[in-house]
């Protein structure tokens, strides 16, 4: 065999100058392979200071911290006797999955202090089964970590050593550390005898990253998912453990140390270790403050307000105090990244102000900048850290880079948040659109025919239905028929007291179809799909002059398209219209006039400073859509309104032609 079975020091376990973990007797596989034994160990550490976590590793379910759901569910299972062959334990590090596999190892090995107990949820720690295995040297307990053994030859070895019955235990177990490290063909090979294990044999597989785990492996194991420890509990446990040891700690310091181990009872005694080993009596609050670096984290705070507030120069003055001390601008960049999130955390959810999962200053000095922030602020300043933490990584000077961010930070702070900024785009390319319109207030397609539209003060001649009435215009008006006017489109606006516009039409005299694009616009409204399309885009206007259309079709065009058209407008209108066919060049198409448009809005709203100042504010962001609420279905300014169509005001001065007629 090679060496799948050494006696590997649990990774799990380091001490606080880093050598490796002192010996408890020979290890797990020592006595099965004493060949490969490491060479490390015996008497060179023996009297060496054991680690906490491995002094107080706990023995039975029932001292296992923070996971009740599984204890209890283990507990039962070996009380019925019915016992899974198979465990599954997913967690993050330290919360005590080795641990679990262990007194797994051990209740289903455990004889009892007169020798003649089967198996048990409570194993007795006397016998010797239970104590060849607390001791590692149980050679039918196998322990192997999947991170350096990851092939499907390990896996056969597992197999292999299955199918030989335990020599002094009743059951063979097989831990597996980091299964989802296994390779696809070994976790194929595993999967056989998973399927039908022999029945001395159980495996206990352990994983931080359940995911990468089949679901076909999965499926067969018994699954618990162990939580992180919660603050409170490492808190009583880490005091417990500190009587135990003699050893005087303030409550505020234990709690920092208990909020540092983000959930892991390995790392919080890793840190009680520390502290221990650093302090010269009592282990004060400001000592474990400063082993935990949390000097800066004071720092922190004062650099998210000064970057808040827009002020670079603070904020690199506290920089540059902080690099002094020693500190990574880099690091600091993401503590303000995690402090924007407690921020966001803390707006979202009120009650945590009164939580102890949150350090007391975060609960205090975070709570009272949360007041000073808004959501969409905080999300930005977050997307922006996470872009700046990434380019700190890969830059050539992290301090350079990490000043950049903030400075970044500091101008985008006087910006309003997105949501207003979007807001104030908006209105703004309303206005000027709404000016644009103003400006071109005459008939579009430039044909007026020689009549002339008329102009009035917003008080005569009656707003139109629809038209903005400005404030001065006092009442609602209905639709008016005025007799008076040139037919075409000679619909001006004129402004109106205060500045409004004062949609003040010639209603009557302005015959309905102003333009050609009005005469698209109806024979969509005539729901004429195809027709609608061929006008759209095949067919060039060449002049406006009704009830006459000049138009150049394309060689796509229908032929009938000319006739259909006449006959459609002169349905509508109860005028006769003549569309004539033309060899001149004419406008482009409406579609071509469309995406013109839109190119010229991108490229306006891409220098609009509002728009400039976002771009800045987010590198990387791209101009998407650019909605112009002004526009009309064909992406064009929208014209003059008109009132709405009927047959009675036909233009009285129309010279009615037939060309279209002659032609056919
Ligand atoms: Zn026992």
């Amino acid at each position: 065999m090679s060496g799948l079975f050494q006696d590997e020091s649990p990774q799990d376990e380091t001490t606080r100058d880093g050598t490796p973990p002192p010996p408890e007797g020979p290890g797990l596989f020592g006595d099965a392979l004493p060949a490969l034994a490491e060479p490390s160990s015996p008497a060179a550490h023996a009297a060496a200071y054991r680690v906490l976590a491995r002094k107080y590793r706990p023995t039975r379910f029932e001292d296992l911290i923070g996971q009740e759901a599984m204890v209890r569910t283990l507990c039962n299972a070996f009380a019925i006797g019915r016992v899974a062959h198979a465990f599954m334990l997913t967690g993050v590090r330290g919360v005590g999955k080795t641990t679990t596999a262990r007194i797994i190892a051990r209740a289903l090995n455990c004889v009892g202090p007169d020798g003649t107990g089967g198996p048990t949820a409570d194993p007795c720690g006397v016998c010797g089964n239970c104590l060849a295995i607390l001791a590692e040297r149980e050679p039918d307990v196998f322990e192997m970590d999947a991170a350096s053994r990851t092939g499907v030859d390990d896996v056969r070895e597992i197999i292999e050593v299955s199918r030989s019955r335990p020599m002094k235990i009743r059951t063979k177990v097989f831990i597996i550390d980091e299964i989802h490290m296994l390779t696809r063909n070994a976790f194929n090979a595993l999967l056989k005898t998973l399927e039908e294990p022999p029945p001395y044999v159980k495996f206990v597989f352990a994983t931080t990253e359940i995911r990468k785990v089949p679901i076909t492996v999965l499926s067969r194991c018994q699954r618990f998912d162990l939580r992180r420890v919660r603050v409170n509990e490492l808190h009583t446990h880490f005091l417990h453990i500190a009587h135990q040891e003699g050893v005087q700690i303030e409550q505020a310091a234990l709690d920092l140390i208990a909020r540092a181990a983000d959930g892991s009872v390995r790392d919080g005694l890793s840190l009680l270790d520390q502290a221990i080993a650093q302090a010269e009596g009592p282990i004060t609050v400001a000592q474990v403050a400063d082993m935990l670096g949390f000097a800066d984290r004071e720092a922190v705070f004062e650099l998210m307000k000064a970057v808040m507030k827009g002020e670079p120069a603070k904020a690199l003055e506290i920089t540059e105090r902080a690099y002094e001390r020693g500190a990574d601008l880099g690091v600091m960049l993401q503590d303000l990244l995690e402090l924007v999130h407690t921020l966001t955390r803390l707006k979202s959810i009120p009650l945590l102000r009164h939580s102890p999962e949150l350090p007391e200053v975060d609960r205090t000095r975070g709570a009272e900048l949360a007041d000073q922030l808004t959501v969409p602020t905080l999300a930005r300043a977050w997307q922006m850290l996470l872009k700046g933490v990434g380019e700190v990584e890969t830059a050539p000077d992290r301090r350079a880079a990490a000043e950049m961010v903030l400075i970044r930070l500091c101008h985008v702070a006087d910006l309003p948040p997105p949501g207003d900024l979007v807001r104030r785009l908006t209105s703004g390319a309303q206005q000027a659109s709404g000016t644009a319109t103003l400006a071109t207030g005459g008939p579009i397609d430039g044909q007026t025919g020689g009549q002339t539209g008329r102009s009035t003060g917003g008080a005569t001649g009656g707003a139109p239905g629809g038209a903005t009435v400005g404030s001065a215009g006092g009442a609602p008006r209905g639709p008016t028929a005025g007799a008076t006017g040139g037919p075409t489109g000679g619909s001006m606006r004129a402004m109106a007291g205060g500045g409004a516009i004062a949609a003040a039409e010639s209603a009557a005299a302005v015959p309905k179809l102003a333009s050609f694009r009005d005469v698209t616009a109806l024979v969509a409204e005539r729901r004429e799909a195809m027709l609608h399309a061929h006008l759209v885009h095949s067919v060039h206007l060449v002049r406006f002059a009704p009830p006459v259309i000049e138009l150049r079709p394309q060689a796509d065009a229908p032929r009938d398209l000319a006739s259909k058209l006449a006959a459609l407008l002169t349905e509508a209108t109860g005028t006769r219209w003549t569309i004539a066919l033309s060899a001149a060049e004419g406008t482009p198409t409406l579609a071509d006039q469309g995406s013109a448009a839109d190119a010229a809005r991108r490229s306006a709203a891409a220098d609009h400073p509002l728009v400039r100042a976002i771009m800045e504010a987010f590198p990387g962001a791209r101009i998407d859509q650019v909605h112009d609420a002004t526009a009309d279905a064909y992406g064009l300014p929208m014209q003059p309104q008109h009132p709405p169509t009927t047959t009675e005001d036909a233009p009285p001065d129309i010279d009615f032609s037939d060309e279209m007629e002659n032609e056919e």
